[in-house]
C-alpha cells in the first residue's frame, strides 16, 4: 500500500490509525455479525458510539455541561440558514463579519430570511486579512454576532476571536480540534466534518442551552433546534457513519496527546511552510496577510499559472496531491489539517526548493 501525502481542502486527509480501525471493524463489528452501517440507530451498538462520540467531544474540546452536541446533515451550509431562521428575531437583524467565501454564504442565508449587518468585511482586498476589534462597527440591536474562524479558501484565520456582548456564533468548520478553544466565550459553534473531524455528512453544533431556549418558534420541524436537542439528534437517522468515524478521530487525537500538542505541531508545521515562502525571495508569494495567516490552509501564487501547473503536475508526480487552489482564488493552496504530519511538509518544503531551482 502506498499512502500519498494527501493536501486536499476536504474532504481530506484522515488519521491513518482511524481508518485501519474502521477498516478492521468494518465487516463484523465487535462481533456483532455485522457492520455498524448496518446497525439500527436505534440499537446498543449504535448508541455507544453515539454517547462516547459526545464524550469525547466533551472531553477533547472542553465542552461545558451547559452545551448540546449535535449531529446534523446538511452539511455546515444548512446551519447558514438554520441560524438565522432560529436566532433572528422578527423584525430584527444579525452582525456577520464578512472574511470569506463561506461567511458570504451565511450573509447571503441571512438576509434571505431576515438582514445581516456586515460588521467588518476584507473583500475588496481579496479577503486576504483579517479584521481586528477596532475595524468592526457592532449594532447594539444584533441578535448575535456571526463569523467564520478559518477561511478555508483564502487561507487566512482569526487568532484572536472577536468580542462581544452578543451571542458569539462561529463557523469552525475548517479549524475546530486544531488548538485549544474556551468554548464558553460561544453560544454556538458548528462545523462540518469533512475538514478536520472526520467523512462528508455529518455537522457537528455545540449550542449553549439558554442560546437554544430562544430559539424562534413555528419553524418547520426538521429546522427547528429544538427539535434535535430534544431527541438527541435521533429525530430522524442520524449519519451514523460519520458519528462512528469523529469518535475513531478524536481517539486519535487524544492519543497524540490532545489539542496542546496538536497545536504546537500544527504551529511547527505552518511554521515551516510559510518559513520557506518567506525565504524564497517572492518566487512563492503567500497571498493573507502575514498576521492573518491560516495554519490549515496555506495559500500562495507563482509568477505565472502556467508555472503553477507545472508545480501541481509535479507535486502530485511525486505523492503531493491536491496542491491546485480554489477556482475563485487560484494558484496553490496547501491544506495541512491535523492529520497532515510534520514529515509531508517537510517533504513539500524540499518540492518547492529544488522547483524553484529548477524552474
Ligand atoms: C467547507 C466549509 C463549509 C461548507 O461545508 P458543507 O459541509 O459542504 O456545507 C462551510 N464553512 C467552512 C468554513 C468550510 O470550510
Amino acid at each position: 500500500m502506498s499512502r500519498v501525502y494527501n493536501f486536499s481542502p476536504g474532504p481530506c486527509t484522515l488519521p491513518l490509525p482511524a481508518l485501519e480501525k474502521a477498516q478492521a471493524e468494518f465487516i463484523d463489528y465487535h462481533n456483532t455479525g455485522m457492520s455498524i452501517i448496518e446497525s439500527s440507530h436505534r440499537g446498543a451498538e449504535f448508541k455507544d458510539v453515539h454517547v462516547e462520540t459526545k464524550a469525547l467531544l466533551r472531553q477533547v474540546l472542553g465542552i461545558p455541561e451547559d452545551y448540546h452536541i449535535l449531529f446534523l446533515g446538511g452539511g455546515a451550509s444548512l446551519q447558514f440558514t438554520m441560524i438565522p431562521q432560529n436566532f433572528i428575531p422578527a423584525g430584527g437583524s444579525a452582525d456577520y463579519i464578512n472574511t470569506g467565501t463561506w461567511s458570504k454564504k451565511a450573509i447571503k442565508e441571512a438576509n434571505i430570511v431576515a438582514k445581516a449587518n456586515v460588521v467588518a468585511s476584507s473583500e475588496a482586498d481579496n479577503f486576504s486579512w483579517i479584521p481586528s476589534q477596532e475595524e468592526m462597527q457592532f449594532d447594539k440591536n444584533a441578535a448575535y454576532l456571526h463569523f467564520t474562524s478559518n477561511n478555508t479558501i483564502f487561507g487566512t484565520e482569526f487568532h484572536q476571536f472577536p468580542e462581544t456582548d452578543k451571542p458569539l456564533v462561529c463557523d469552525m468548520s475548517s479549524d475546530i480540534m486544531s488548538r485549544p478553544i474556551d468554548v464558553s466565550k460561544f453560544a454556538m459553534i458548528y462545523a462540518g466534518a469533512q475538514k478536520n473531524l472526520g467523512p462528508a455528512g455529518v455537522t457537528v453544533v455545540i449550542i449553549r442551552d439558554d442560546f437554544a431556549k430562544t430559539a424562534n418558534k413555528g419553524l418547520p420541524t426538521m429546522l427547528a433546534y429544538d427539535t434535535h436537542i430534544d431527541k438527541d439528534s435521533m429525530f430522524n437517522t442520524p449519519p451514523a457513519f460519520g458519528i462512528y468515524m469523529i469518535k475513531l478521530v478524536l481517539e486519535w487525537l487524544l492519543d497524540q496527546g490532545g489539542l496542546e500538542t496538536i497545536e504546537a505541531i500544527n504551529r511547527q508545521k505552518a511554521e515551516l511552510f510559510y518559513g520557506a515562502v518567506d525565504a524564497s525571495e517572492g518566487y512563492y508569494r503567500g497571498t493573507a496577510r502575514p498576521d492573518s495567516r491560516s495554519r490549515m490552509n496555506a495559500t500562495m501564487r507563482l509568477e505565472s499559472e502556467e508555472l503553477e501547473k507545472k508545480f501541481i503536475a509535479e507535486a502530485a508526480a511525486i505523492g503531493l496531491m491536491g496542491l491546485k487552489g480554489h477556482r475563485s482564488v487560484g494558484g496553490i493552496r496547501v491544506s495541512m489539517y491535523n492529520a497532515m504530519p510534520l514529515a509531508g511538509i517537510e517533504k513539500l518544503v524540499a518540492f518547492m526548493a529544488r522547483f524553484k531551482e529548477d524552474n
